[in-house]
């Protein structure tokens, strides 16, 4: 007779694949069993944690036997950590877990068979290749922390060395942590909402070398700025200085309003060719070599010629649209941040590019809109949507227009499956080629590049 599976007992299981967010999955007869932190080939000692009727989760008591595709952990606190995942896994079984996540929604989300997704682009150095980095600030015992949160709590795990941030960051985080405490400046307690600084953020140019440094804080003022403005500036490379007010209870990191301490507001790096001016509120992909790799592919996949009208929806600061625009007739953006759209339009400026046009809206109204009243029909459609996806109306917009080439650009393969099987199942369109690209190594997100061309 089957032996019942019993919460809290311990099972030695052989871990055979990996779940969705990299979590490694076994089995005990017919019974599922999900473990984070094991992967592919370890055998491990379990204590089940949680027990449903067909599945459950697992705790790692013990690695009785590790797998060959496990590495050391670069990062001291990478277990504890919530900023990456999967650091105890090699690069290559990295990308090769990506690629099988899009090829698995693909298939089970969308209902797609035989889609070409090709091995997912990865980096040569993996490490320290994050231009942007948000570090929460909190007191614990009369001592200042600044670090990342652990996974799914507000519990910082204090660390100045992360090995996918700049180690420049690390100077800069010891000089605001020396002036906060020299001049007892108080600290944002979330559950009083009290105290005065909450997160530092910093953005690099990673081809220009130009930093911005942000305090935000919960107020209007900071007390003895010049002090810390003097500091910063011995920094090389600090060209930005900036608090952003966040007086509201909320998660969200930045405020709408900013105060200009020193320098420009914002800074500027390159892409390819083109340069991009930075602000702090915008949005600006935050891996520079891979962004590169990823534009490539899109622009590839548009095959331009010079005659084409293109749409880039979702456009952020009009990077991919100046990349397109370079080779098109002419492009239209849209993006709902009103800022966005501002340094979109001086990019365009910057960048000498008179063949392009901005619109501040959502995609969903602004293209079927334009459509209609003033007839702007796109031969090629570039969408670059964030994790939800494109919105329905957006979608039905692209099977009434008919354009004969869309890129879809997508940080989700999940809502990717989703919208795919819309355009191949319903608005007459088939798949050229998937290529996945690692932007952000060591966790378990993946982005993609898709081709699509009308039948
Ligand atoms: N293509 C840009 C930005 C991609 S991120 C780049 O590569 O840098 C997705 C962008 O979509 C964000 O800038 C976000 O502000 C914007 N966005 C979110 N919902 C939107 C909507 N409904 N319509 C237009 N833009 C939207």
């Amino acid at each position: 007779m089957e032996q019942p599976i019993l919460k809290n007992k311990h099972y030695e299981i052989e871990i055979i694949d990996l779940g969705a967010q990299g979590e490694g999955v076994g089995k005990i007869g017919e019974f599922t069993v999900f473990v984070p932190e094991a992967i592919t080939g370890d055998v491990v000692e379990v204590r089940l944690i949680k027990v449903k009727k067909s599945y459950g989760y697992g705790k790692v008591m013990q690695i009785i036997s590790p797998s060959p595709f496990r590495q050391d952990s670069k990062c001291a606190v990478a277990a504890k950590c919530g900023g990456c995942q999967i650091q105890h896994m090699k690069y290559q079984v990295q990308l090769d877990f990506k690629t099988k996540k899009v090829k698995d929604c693909i298939e089970r989300i969308g209902g797609l068979k035989d889609i070409k997704v090709k091995d997912t682009l990865g980096m040569e150095v993996p490490y320290h290749y994050r231009n942007k980095a948000q570090y929460p600030i909190r007191k614990e015992e009369d001592s200042i922390q600044m670090g990342f949160f652990a996974q799914k709590s507000h519990r910082i795990v204090p660390s100045n060395k992360c090995s996918i941030q700049d180690p420049k960051n690390e100077q800069i985080m010891q000089i605001v942590t020396d002036f906060l405490n020299e001049n007892h400046i108080t600290i944002y307690n979330e559950e009083t909402h009290k105290g005065l600084v909450r997160h530092l953020m910093i953005k690099t140019g990673y081809h220009t070398n130009e930093i911005m440094v942000c305090l935000v804080i919960n107020g209007h003022k900071l007390s003895k700025a010049d002090l810390l403005v003097a500091e910063l500036r011995k920094v090389d490379g600090v060209s930005s200085i900036l608090l952003n007010h966040q007086l509201a209870k909320t998660n969200v990191i930045l405020g709408g309003e900013t105060t200009l301490l020193y320098g420009k507001e914002y800074i500027i790096d390159k892409i390819g060719d083109l340069s991009f001016k930075i602000s702090p509120l915008s949005f600006f992909q935050v891996n520079p070599l891979q962004t590169e790799v990823l534009y490539k592919k899109a622009l590839e996949y548009a095959e331009l010629t010079g005659e084409e009208i293109v749409w880039d929806a979702y456009c952020g600061i009009g990077t991919i649209s100046l990349f397109l625009a370079q080779k098109a007739k002419k492009v239209y953006g849209v993006e709902i941040v009103p800022q966005a759209i501002e340094n979109a339009k001086e990019n365009a400026k910057l960048n000498g590019l008179t063949n392009v046009e901005f619109f501040t809206g959502k995609a969903e109204e602004i293209i079927p809109t334009l459509y209609k009243e003033e007839g702007i029909k796109a031969d090629t459609i570039v969408v670059d949507p964030p994790r939800k996806g494109c919105d329905i109306y957006l979608l039905e917009t692209l099977k009434d227009m008919a354009p004969q080439k869309i890129v879809y650009v997508s940080c989700d393969p999940a809502t990717l499956a989703r919208d795919l099987a819309y355009l191949v199942k319903e608005a007459g369109y088939t798949i050229g080629e998937v290529q996945p690209v690692d932007m952000f190594p060591h966790t378990t997100h993946v982005e993609c590049c898709v081709s699509l061309k009308k039948n």
